[in-house]
């Protein structure tokens, strides 16, 4: 049987599934049998509480040690604590002495302790469902079933869940979850998310997994989004070969981007915020390529301060020293309005003011920018390059460029992502220090299709030949002028793709960070020579295959 869902990364694995234990019921509020005397019902809560904390901190201690995600240790430690409150055992006392069931009073005292955990709000209110998941741990043990939430299993397994809140996600030993299968959520839910920053394999959204039973064996296959329940032995050694040469993959971590040859092809990571470089930094990148600067900008009614913008951008950079980081302008406008920078009425936005078109107009949050940069630059180690979105031709390059020196940066560039660049890319070249190529704008207007429109998505390829080609312009002009043309769209996460743009000869590739592991393995198992053969070929449209035509 095949189930089909949302698959996040390009992951694959095998193995037995177990279910997400299903929540408890509220336990009845009947009166306590008198044979249970309130002394031995609280005998029992007392060995049930000690049983969960001790479960608690030996879980703590395995994901100190790294056998789980280890910022969990410390979630755990506080919750193995809460197990031991004395004023909650007072609470539970007392009901036990109104004549409450043990299951009933323990109920209560947590529901009672929730309700003002949750009456303080904040940081406080967030801890509730830390201390509801406890006292539900501590009514399965006096019930002797498996406690709700994130199963434990001795054996590694595949866990298939409604969907997991991120307190389930907390507590996930990942030596043992080999895969998730969630019914519910979409890409962008909170199980996506986690999978997709750590690496997880999974698929999401697959409605008919709720019919799986537990011990059924399983392949979860992420890029094919896909699955398979009951497979054979060929699907599953398929499978576990896929497998292996995503360890291999892993394997390859820490080493810097090439080809078997050895040509170099520096491997960095778009990140849209200063946190964003610890998974930079966790899965490899050698630098930073895109960093999207609109988060300091999104949700505010006006632009931040120079001080502001600096320190965020200081906190980046400080976390490469020695290493390249480029920073990309403010890329207001079409998918990414700012209210008090996007006029709401353009028929087009598209086709309207974004990028460095909105930048010019308000040239001083453009000036005030470039301010910022050169202040954070000049304060850190870091070698840093910028540049400016949606440039249309040489004299814009020139504009920004003349601009961005005349703050005192060193490294100044432009993105390729509309058709005009490409055609006029030899002449850009001479007044550019780089050209780092969006390619899904340069998909989306080479392609006139809007890159958020379903009905127009099979468009979305930066397979394309035309795509190819006008990277093929820009790179040509890149390798006639010694400049470095980068690609900093999602293409260059696709391992095959990647290829063929070393091939085209662009010289960096940067994407998310869990896609370089694939990437970097799969551009070492090809030599330029191949990579040159590839791309003739894709240039030529061998490897795209049009939808519905
Ligand atoms: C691109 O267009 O390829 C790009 C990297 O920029 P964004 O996705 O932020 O528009
Ligand atoms: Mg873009």
């Amino acid at each position: 049987m095949e189930i089909q869902g949302v698959g996040i990364g390009r992951g694959v694995a095998v193995g037995p599934v177990i279910h997400m234990a299903a929540g408890l019921d509220v336990p009845g509020d009947e009166a306590r049998p008198e044979s249970l005397t309130a002394d031995a019902e609280f005998g029992r809560v007392e060995s049930a509480l000690a049983s969960v904390n001790k479960d608690l901190l030996a879980r703590a201690k395995a994901a100190q040690d790294g056998q789980g995600a280890k910022d969990a240790a410390p979630i755990l430690t506080a919750l193995a604590q809460m197990a031991q409150d004395p004023a909650l055992k007072t609470s539970i006392r007392s009901l036990l002495d109104g004549g409450k069931t043990a299951e009933r009073s323990v109920y209560e005292a947590f529901a009672d302790f929730e309700g003002k955990l949750q009456a303080i709000g904040g940081y406080m209110g967030e801890r509730a469902n830390d201390l509801h998941d406890v006292g539900q741990r501590v009514i399965a043990h006096l019930l002797g079933v498996p406690a709700p939430g994130v199963p434990e299993s001795d054996k590694p397994f595949v866990l298939v869940a409604p969907d997991l809140s991120p307190a389930d996600t907390s507590s996930l030993d990942m030596t043992k979850v080999l895969a998730i299968v969630t019914i519910e959520g979409g890409p962008t839910s909170h199980t996506a998310i986690l999978a997709r920053s750590r690496g997880i394999v999974a698929v999401v959204g697959a409605q008919d997994a709720a019919g799986l039973s537990d011990g059924q064996t399983v392949i979860v296959d992420a890029a094919a989004g896909k699955v398979t329940a009951d497979p054979n032995q060929e699907q599953i050694e398929k499978a576990e070969q896929a497998r292996r040469e995503a360890d291999q993959a892993k394997a390859l971590r820490g080493r810097p981007g090439q080809l078997k040859d050895g040509t170099r092809i520096p491997l960095l990571a778009n990140v849209g915020k200063p946190a964003d470089a610890d998974p930079a930094l966790e899965y490899g990148a050698e630098g930073v390529g895109l960093f999207r600067s609109e988060f300091l900008f999104l949700g505010n009614e006006q632009a931040p301060g120079v001080e502001e913008q600096a320190k965020a951008y200081r906190a980046l950079l400080e976390r490469f020293p020695g290493r390249k980081v480029v920073i990309r302008l403010l890329d207001a406008g079409a998918d990414k309005p700012l209210p008090f920078l996007t006029q709401a009425d353009e028929p087009n936005p598209a086709l309207g003011l974004r990028g460095l078109r909105t930048l010019k107009v308000h040239s001083q949050v453009l000036e005030d920018q470039l301010e910022a940069l050169a202040r954070a630059d000049a304060e850190t180690d870091a070698d840093l390059w910028v540049m400016a979105p949606m440039v249309a031709d040489e004299h814009e390059a020139d504009y920004f460029v003349r601009l961005g020196k005349s703050k005192g940066l060193k490294r100044v560039g432009v993105m390729a992502e509309v058709p005009s660049i490409a055609l006029m890319a030899d002449k850009v070249a001479k007044v550019a220090d780089f050209v780092s190529i969006g390619t899904n704008d340069l998909t989306q207007y080479t392609l006139a299709a809007d890159r958020t429109l379903g009905s127009v998505a099979s468009y979305q390829t930066a397979w394309h030949p035309a795509v190819l080609r006008a990277i093929k312009l820009i790179a040509d002009a890149g390798q006639a002028n010694n400049m470095p043309v980068g690609v900093c769209g999602e293409a260059a996460a696709d391992p095959d793709l990647a290829v063929v743009l070393a091939g085209i000869g662009v010289t960096s590739l940067s994407m998310t960070p869990v896609a370089l592991d694939d990437v970097r393995a799969e551009l070492a198992k090809h030599t330029m020579d191949e990579a040159k053969a590839l791309a003739a070929k894709a240039v030529d449209g061998e490897f795209y295959h049009p939808q519905g035509w």
